[in-house]
């Protein structure tokens, strides 16, 4: 690579200003958002159309320059950070950020990559359609980063993870070449659904530069409860009593353990309106009015003996009972740092994978605090293990031990490493070891076939 020539021209192509070299422009990017991944970029370049960032790759590919794509750069496992070679080009997609068409009677959006999902939201909205994605970094992340970690959020249970919301996808290859595929179609036989490919790479086979999104109806009606059970498996029961009562209705089912709850009223960040060994934070949405939804609930609170049971009267009581599972993430920073984990079993293996870690972790780590939440209704959990007093940060020299009796348990069960904040630099070692090989081999074998010269965001698992 000619260094100089290559940011010449770089420079002709998308403008001298959308070129970042300097040091304290570039290092913005060139850290994680947890501050875990330091690196240096070679530059920073904002193409501000997709033809621009099509001449990018075309460029890159000629002077062999690796590309690092990066969206809202809220990934938590260092997949958008460079290495610290100075050699990478981070491509930021915050430029493209237009929107490209409404389809009202296909329930479509078709975006570029970098629309914030709070304006993805706040667009469908506005013609009464609801985009269901949902995620606490919503303010910051894009569309090409939402679909690269395949994220998932708050009410997969009812709408599924980017892969379910993505229609169609155009995608430029590290060679420069386009796949053009934004049709909004919901039924299509004709060979191989090769968008999927780019959903959940992180990067690492191509740059999205725009998408066709699903749209639903926006719900007029919810109900939101927050219920205290004494296990996880009668947590797990309530899941099945409300999916056979209120099938798709039921939107999020949340998990909160007693450590949870003991740290929020601790720090008092929101409020809590009762105590028990588990909580579950459960809404409901439909279409029509909120009054016919509470009644169904209450009678199912009712037959099930219910002893610490909130049901949100209105608007504010809802947004309360949300902002104790809001706050969790944030509380817990407060309190030092922890090992985290974003894992997934199966539904059903719940109830003896906090059992079975639990007693592991507490065995190798006498005294060791355990903050487990999360999105239950889809078996993720974020099982995150902190040291045995709040402040304390001994427990991270054991991490990779830490890590170990988790995912060993996990998969086990026939679970996941990473269920929605995906691999990055974080986790790539882990993925060796419990990946299933032949599907493994198969991964290196299409990022073969398209980056031959493992230009795409090297560094990360692939
Ligand atoms: C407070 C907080 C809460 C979060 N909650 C959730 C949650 O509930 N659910 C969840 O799933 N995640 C969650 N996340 C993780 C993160 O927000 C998501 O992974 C999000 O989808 C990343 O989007 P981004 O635009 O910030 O991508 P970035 O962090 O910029 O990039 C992520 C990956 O995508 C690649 N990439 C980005 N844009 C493109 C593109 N246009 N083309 C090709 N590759 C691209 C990058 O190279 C990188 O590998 C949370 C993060 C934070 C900080």
């Amino acid at each position: 690579m000619n260094t100089e020539s290559f940011l010449e021209e770089l420079a002709a192509l998308i403008g001298p200003s959308h070129l970042l070299t300097a040091d304290c422009d570039t290092s913005p990017y060139c850290v994680d958002w947890r501050q875990r991944y330091f690196g240096r970029a070679l530059a920073v370049a904002l193409p501000g159309t997709r033809d621009e960032a099509a001449a990018l790759m075309r460029l890159a590919h000629r002077h062999r320059v690796a590309v690092v794509p990066q969206g809202g750069n809220t990934s938590t496992c260092g997949a958008a950070t460079p290495d610290t070679s100075g050699r990478q080009l981070v491509v930021g997609l915050g430029r493209l950020n237009r929107v490209l068409a409404i389809d009202a009677g296909n329930d479509t959006m078709t975006l570029e990559a970098g629309v914030t999902l709070a304006a993805a939201q706040q667009l469908a909205a506005r013609h009464k359609r609801l985009f269901p994605l949902s995620l606490a970094s919503e303010g910051s992340c894009q569309i090409g980063g939402n679909l690269s970690t395949n994220a998932g959020g708050m009410a997969v249970l009812r709408y599924g993870t980017m892969r379910e919301l993505a229609l169609g996808l155009e995608v430029i290859l590290p060679d420069g070449s386009l796949i053009e595929d934004l049709s909004g179609l919901r039924k299509d036989t004709s060979g191989l659904d090769i968008k999927q490919l780019f959903i959940g790479a992180e990067g690492q086979l191509g740059l999205i530069t725009a998408a066709t999104l699903r749209l639903f109806p926006m719900p007029t009606a919810r109900a939101t409860a927050l219920i205290g059970v004494d296990t996880p498996q009668e947590g797990l029961d309530w899941l099945h009593r409300l999916r056979d009562r209120f099938g798709d209705r039921l939107t999020t089912f949340e998990l909160i353990s007693l450590p949870c709850l003991e740290l929020v009223r601790r720090q008092n960040t929101a409020r809590v309106p009762f105590m028990s060994p588990w909580a579950i934070l459960l809404e409901l949405s439909d279409g029509g009015d909120s009054a016919a939804l509470y009644p169904p609930l209450l009678e199912c609170l009712a037959q099930a003996h219910t002893v610490d049971g909130v049901v949100a009267k209105n608007e504010a009581e809802r947004e309360a009972l949300w902002a104790l599972r809001e706050v969790l993430s944030d509380s817990q920073k407060r309190e030092g740092p922890s090992i985290k984990h974003d894992i997934a079993v199966p539904c059903s293996a719940i109830p003896v994978f906090i059992d079975e870690a639990g007693a592991a972790l507490e065995a190798a780590f006498p005294g060791c605090r355990i903050i487990a939440f999360g999105h239950a209704g889809d078996g993720n959990l974020h099982y995150n293990v902190s040291a045995t007093r709040p402040g304390n940060t001994d427990l991270f020299d054991d991490e990779e031990r830490v890590n170990g009796i988790v995912y060993d348990i996990v998969y086990r069960h026939g679970g996941t490493l990473a269920a929605e904040h995906g691999i990055g630099q974080l986790k790539r070692h882990w993925l060796e070891r419990y990946k299933d090989p032949a599907a493994l081999a198969l991964m290196r074998a299409i990022k073969q076939l398209l980056d031959p010269e493992r230009r795409m965001n090297p560094g990360k698992w692939l």
